[in-house]
């Protein structure tokens, strides 16, 4: 598919997303890539350029396992053709086999944003009916408000007993001023994140904007801090039922894995078979790995009592900790040796093995959420595509003629002259307009947007032509979805979901 593919951005726009790389961790979608099956344009044209953990639920997609996907709504406006990306993201993974949800954020848009009620009840049946247009089916997937999930409110609040409001002054800027609903709201979003794996543990993708990050790194973090029984844990005892037992091989398995590539630092090989955890906690995990509540909670669950044998890093654990602590494993693999023969059973299945026990012992076993990342789409006048700014973007509600109107007046990458741009190619890269034809008017038709790609920047197509092109198909895009909406009325009215007070 690579001579389809298109490369639209070039390295320089990449560049700008660099930082979230080389900062936060977000990976390169291109790595990804072809692991993916059929994958949807916004994938092909690098629109979604980034994901953290995607590859389980890529996996899940070619191996036909369980995942699901999931994306949440603030109804605080008009859906517009920027939360058309996430639509077409859930629906695209639904229509790959994923369970779909789709939210309505209104406890967020009342607590953090002051909207009414009454605002809220409108908004919300505007995304949803956009969300049903556009082809989500109800039947397979599940849509809710957060503030009619009781289901949702229940595990939010045993979240909220794994977080703390420190945390919360440092990822979200909380002060003493932050109201108690907004701080709650929060919580609610990380339950949202991770509803999808109530009933059983699987990958889950949440498709979001680059801003939205921070909410993924707590969800996994905290989906990992309710775990009780990681693979980790297992190793504390040799006192296992022998059912456990290949756990306890496979993570000594793993650190032999891991030991083998000279690349990855010490703290870094830790960090893969102590259960992800981040570094900076390392101290932490270790501790808790044996912590008495587990062995309380596993003796409770009628197995056999584990009885911690390491008990070697706090909080601060240096360098030389760690040492003693690789020592003792070391020491201890040997001693296990005597037992048992070795198991065939990698790291990633034995951590599937824990929690299958888990969640036979009534744990949650969650698996660490995964996302990917979309471009924000530019503003039609230039800068960012805003809500609060009519002329920036294109509701879904907009009339047709209005929508055909914006996109004539649009700011372009065109050169200040035909002649010039016949003579220097249009800046596509630049180009707000070129920018719809990528993300939604060439739909799934690679050739087509590759073809104005190509003959603006080779100076063949001028804007004037170039824009009454894409306000018409705009016009078009827009009565034909204003129609599905309509026809979606019925539909979204038999579903159990309230849109109106
Ligand atoms: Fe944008 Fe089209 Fe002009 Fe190229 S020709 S700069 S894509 S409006």
């Amino acid at each position: 598919a690579d001579d389809v593919a298109l490369d639209p951005w070039g390295s320089s726009t990449i560049s700008d997303y660099r930082k979230l790389f080389e900062e936060f961790g977000i990976e390169e979608f291109d790595d990804v890539l072809p692991d993916v099956p059929n994958p949807h344009y916004l994938m092909r044209r690098g629109v979604i350029f980034g994901h953290r953990d995607y590859d389980p639920v890529a996996r899940a997609m070619r191996e036909g396992d369980d995942f699901a996907v999931l994306s949440g709504f603030m109804p605080t406006g008009d859906p517009h053709i920027g939360h058309k990306l996430v639509f077409d993201e859930i629906i695209w993974h639904q229509r790959q086999g994923g369970d779909a949800y789709g939210l309505i954020a209104d406890l967020e848009a009342h607590s953090a944003r002051g909207m009414t009620w009454e605002e809220i009840d409108e908004h919300a049946r505007d995304y949803l009916l956009s969300l049903l247009a556009l082809g989500f089916d109800p039947e397979e997937g599940e849509l809710y408000r957060q503030s009619d999930n009781r289901e949702l409110q229940d595990l939010a609040f045993e979240l909220g007993s794994k977080a703390n409001y420190s945390e919360f002054e440092a990822i979200y800027g909380f002060d003493g001023s932050t109201n108690v609903s907004h701080v709650q709201s929060v919580v609610t979003q990380m339950a949202d994140i991770l509803y999808p794996q109530l009933d059983e543990p699987k990958p889950t993708v949440i498709p979001v904007g680059p801003d939205q990050d921070p909410h993924v790194r707590l969800a996994r973090d905290l989906a990992d801090r309710m775990r009780f029984f990681k693979v980790t844990e297992a190793y504390a005892s040799f006192e296992l039922r022998d059912a456990e037992r290949p756990l306890v091989a496979a993570v000594y398995d793993a650190r032999e894995e891991y030991a083998e590539d000279a690349e990855m630092p010490r703290c870094g090989e830790a960090g893969e078979w102590l259960s992800e955890a981040d570094l900076d906690s390392l101290g932490v995990v270790v501790a808790e790995s044996v912590r008495e509540s587990t062995v309380e909670k596993l003796a409770n669950a009628g197995m056999e009592p584990l009885r911690p044998r390491t008990r070697f890093l706090d909080a601060n654990a240096t360098e030389a900790a760690f040492e003693a602590l690789i020592e003792a494993i070391d020491g201890e693999k040997r001693r296990y040796d005597e037992h048992v023969d070795a198991f065939d059973l990698s790291f990633a299945d034995a951590d599937e093995l824990a929690r299958e026990i888990e969640v036979d012992h009534g744990g949650y076993g969650f698996r660490a959420p995964s996302s990917i990342y979309h471009r924000f789409m530019t503003g039609l006048t230039g800068g960012k595509m805003s809500s609060s700014v009519p002329a920036s973007h294109i509701s879904l509600l907009d009339d047709p003629e209005d929508g055909y109107d914006k996109v004539k007046s649009a700011t372009t990458g065109g050169r200040s002259t035909a002649e010039e741009q016949r003579e220097k190619g249009g800046e596509a890269d630049k180009c707000p307009v070129y920018e719809l034809y990528a993300y939604l008017l060439s739909g799934d038709d690679d050739e087509f947007a590759k073809e104005v790609y190509d003959e603006c920047v080779g100076g063949e197509r001028l804007c004037g032509g170039c824009k009454e092109q894409a306000a018409e198909l705009m016009r078009e895009f827009l009565e034909d979805h204003q129609e599905k909406r309509e026809e979606a009325e019925e539909l979204l009215d038999s579903l159990d979901i309230s849109t109106e007070s």
